[in-house]
């Protein structure tokens, strides 16, 4: 755990001569012109990316979340934005690894596992953010048919994906009354009618996904009625844990980048880093790293060896998010003036990083979750 095995470091090695190949020549551009690739993804689907820890026989590797954290961590220290897509276009395969039908599962997990399709996972609404369970899409069972009302945002892929995971209320109030959908992007009555303009993380496509008596076949319901906000919990379980790597990447990024400035550059006579307050920044911000992407490899070990690991994921997010902001941030002040204009990438990793803080629960969540389990723990039985 603490050293890649042979097997790992040919992967982590892979992976990132794929990143700086097929991502790397084009990641400034594509975060100034907001520009999704869709050809760079179908690409890192051929060099085996796509589907990490999908089955073998579903078109994936077949490896654990350790390995698929090594990969995002690697992808995502060259463009944390194509990071993103793979952790996302993730969120199906393992939900429909793990709740869809046989016949769900041929139908579209090996497209997504070979990054020709790209996936997407839609749960949160302008009014329900935090407050899941609180969400107003509906589905009403209409003869062979679901119809779905209601509007998503903040989707990732929105416009550029082929298909979504969609939670919507089919029954009561709260949790107990969400279904989840395979909702495909042409479906009769879905859209895209708005594109977010972001701070960061501008090569990832985020929209709104709009249904309108959207219609899809009745056996595209994944699990059972009213299991839905159990399976989005679940996914988001393990998409923490991708959200952990790719952040680590980006830190990890950031801080090699401040360090190689801070020797070359000299003020005062001498390589800055030689300043005890830059060294000790410098110093910071590598023990973060380090402590981060521990945090991340524990928590993907412990989802391969099938034990409790909730609270652990969200310990993970939250400590390798805040990582990435305070390294990425500090990563600017190192290269001074450099770091705040365009043509170096550190005003770009910290952009990117703020995200990380608000997705797949906000960083206050992940703390909600984490007492949850202290309280469930220590608490009085
Ligand atoms: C770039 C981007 C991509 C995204 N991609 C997706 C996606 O693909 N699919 C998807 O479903 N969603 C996606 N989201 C939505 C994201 O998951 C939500 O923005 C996030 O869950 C927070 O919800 P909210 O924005 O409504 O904030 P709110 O819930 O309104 O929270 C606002 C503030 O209040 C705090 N807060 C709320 N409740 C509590 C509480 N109980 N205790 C303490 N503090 C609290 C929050 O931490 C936050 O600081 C994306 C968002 C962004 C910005």
């Amino acid at each position: 755990m603490f050293a890649p095995s042979e097997d790992q470091q040919a992967l982590i090695d892979a992976a990132r001569a794929a990143a700086e190949a097929i991502l790397g020549p084009t990641v400034r551009e594509d975060d100034e012109a907001e520009r999704f690739r869709r050809d760079a993804f179908r690409r890192l689907g051929e060099a085996g990316l796509c589907g990490i820890p999908t089955a073998e026989a579903w078109g994936g590797l077949g490896l654990g979340y350790l390995e698929y954290a090594m990969v995002l961590e690697e992808v995502a220290a060259v463009s944390a934005a194509y990071g993103v897509a793979l952790a996302v276009s993730g969120l199906p395969q393992v939900i429909l690894a793990r709740y869809g039908t046989d016949a769900q599962r041929e139908r579209w997990i090996p497209g997504l596992a070979a990054g020709e399709l790209l996936g997407g996972f839609a749960l949160s609404e302008s009014g329900s953010g935090s407050d899941a369970a609180s969400l107003k899409t509906t589905a009403r069972r209409v003869g062979d048919e679901w119809v779905l009302n209601g509007s998503k945002f903040w989707i990732t892929h929105a416009g550029v994906g082929d298909v979504f995971i969609v939670m919507a209320r089919t029954g009561g109030p709260g949790a107990r009354g969400i279904s989840a959908f395979i909702v495909p992007a042409d479906a009769p009555g879905v859209s895209f009618p708005k594109r977010e303009e972001k701070m960061g993380m501008r090569a990832s496509p985020t929209g709104e996904v709009l249904l309108e008596d959207a219609r899809i076949p009745a056996d595209h319901l994944v699990g059972k009625e009213g299991e839905g906000f159990r399976i989005a919990m679940s996914a988001l379980d393990s998409g923490r844990i991708t959200i952990g790597a790719i952040s680590v990447g980006l830190a990890r990024a950031a801080w090699e980048y401040a360090s190689r400035y801070a020797c070359e550059r000299e003020q005062f006579g001498r390589p800055i880093i030689r300043f005890q307050g830059v060294g000790f920044m410098l110093a910071d911000m590598a023990m973060r790293v380090e402590a981060a992407r521990l945090l991340v490899h524990k928590a993907a070990w412990l989802r391969d060896e099938g034990r409790p690991y909730t609270h652990v994921a969200a310990m993970a997010k939250c400590t390798a998010t805040d990582t990435a902001m305070a390294v990425t941030t500090d990563a600017v002040q190192v290269l001074g003036g450099n770091g705040y204009i365009r043509e170096y990438p550190v005003e770009r990793y910290m952009r990117d990083a703020k995200v990380m803080q608000i997705v797949e629960g906000t960083n206050q969540v992940q703390r909600l979750v984490i007492a949850r389990h202290l309280e469930r723990t220590f608490g009085p039985r």
